[in-house]
């Protein structure tokens, strides 16, 4: 083989193990701005590719992609299962969001998905601010949880799609979605976690919380009467309910043992580090709320909100996050399933029967 060939060879997008089925990948670069960028669009069967822009100093452009081709796989899922008419898409920038980032390089960005002509529709994702919307925002009307079109902070949404899917999973597990008598564990007090509490608190449950910033905590503890425990220790405290609201993979081989909680029910994003950890939580009797299924209610404000509109269609489809894990939970129930592979499956479905209607 010649080097022409060899090196063709060694950056065969078409053969990456993440390719699957994406429509379109754009590697997007901007001389004066530095702007490195991939957006990739998995699937737009349902509509045209929503899913947020994240900015983060990946190590080379082969971790960008990666991330690029498994965000967007994972929205297409998300947006399906959640009964949007839209597909899956996600932008990734190679920089680094405290260093790097500029209004200029979002501006450019925005450009570039401007090019897409509504293909794919870009929000907000790690690293960006509300502020580097509004740039993108300026060279491109396919944005969406701007100033102009947006419902604002997506969180609150999202909050109230976790307090409705806990309530699915206790009358899944414990017949009754009285939390009255129910003990939750909150990892994470962030801007989803800590409305969560509050939630939880209204309805009468006990919470046990942690967050690795004091004071938060001590706020829950004032507010809330929340009893503190180490971020560490949250999986494996007394409570009925464990709701991880921070980081994703905490449910893996080492805390799922440790686990004394009925059901896990929260808002970070990849709570499974592996896919047999969700074959060990069913092992265990652990009731788990797919990840994806239950914290589409950001999704969902982004998705619907109406410039200068209401928030009605948005509380309608994220009250209804309870009901589809119902159904998710009961088909699991009949299937000798998982839960988080019947989301997968429903989501699947429904792809299907759009792409052979
Ligand atoms: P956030 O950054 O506001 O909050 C995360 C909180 O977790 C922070 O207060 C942080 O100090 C804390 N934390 C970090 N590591 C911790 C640890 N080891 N133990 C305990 N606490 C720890 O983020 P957020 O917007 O509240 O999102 C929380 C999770 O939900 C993330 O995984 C996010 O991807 C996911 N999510 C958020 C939304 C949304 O609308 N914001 C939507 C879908 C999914």
């Amino acid at each position: 083989m010649n080097a022409l060939h060899s090196s063709v060879h060694h950056s065969a997008v078409f053969d990456h193990p993440e390719m699957g089925e994406h429509e379109d990948i754009i590697f997007a670069q901007d001389r004066n701005t530095g702007l490195r960028a991939i957006i990739a669009v998995h699937d737009t069967t349902l509509g045209p590719a929503l899913g947020g822009c994240r900015v983060w100093p990946y190590e080379n452009p082969s971790d960008a992609l990666t991330d690029a081709l498994r965000l967007s796989r994972g929205m297409t899922y998300k947006n399906a299962l959640a009964g949007l008419d839209l597909g899956g898409g996600k932008a990734v920038i190679i920089a680094d969001p405290r260093k790097d980032k500029t209004a200029q390089m979002m501006e450019a960005f925005g450009r570039h998905v401007d090019r897409l002509s509504g293909t794919y529709i870009t929000a907000e994702d790690v690293g960006v601010s509300p502020d580097d919307m509004e740039s993108v925002a300026r060279q491109t009307t396919h944005v969406r949880g701007t100033r102009a079109t947006g419902l604002g902070d997506p969180s609150p949404y999202t909050a109230l799609g976790i307090f409705e899917g806990i309530k699915a999973s206790a009358r899944h597990a414990f017949g009754t979605e009285d939390l009255g008598e129910r003990t939750v564990s909150i990892q994470g007090l962030g801007h989803v976690g800590f409305d969560v509490a509050r939630r939880l608190h209204e309805a009468g449950a006990g919470l046990i919380v942690s967050d690795i910033h004091a004071p938060l905590v001590l706020r829950a503890m004032e507010e809330f009467g929340a009893t503190a425990v180490d971020p560490t220790a949250t999986h494996s405290a007394p409570a009925d309910i464990f709701a991880p609201c921070a980081l994703g993979a905490g449910l893996n081989a080492t805390t799922i043992p440790q686990i004394s909680a009925r059901i896990v029910a929260g808002a970070a994003n990849n709570q499974l580090q592996t896919p047999a950890d969700g074959a060990a939580l069913k092992k265990r009797g652990i009731l788990y709320a797919p990840d994806y299924a239950i914290n589409a209610g950001g999704v969902i404000s982004i998705a619907l909100a109406k410039p200068g509109g209401g928030d009605e269609l948005v509380l309608e489809k994220t009250m209804a996050i309870g009901d589809t894990l119902a159904a998710i939970f009961e088909r699991a129930d009949n299937e000798g399933s998982t839960p988080e592979r019947i989301a997968d499956r429903m989501a699947e479905e429904r792809l299907a029967k759009a792409r052979s209607a």
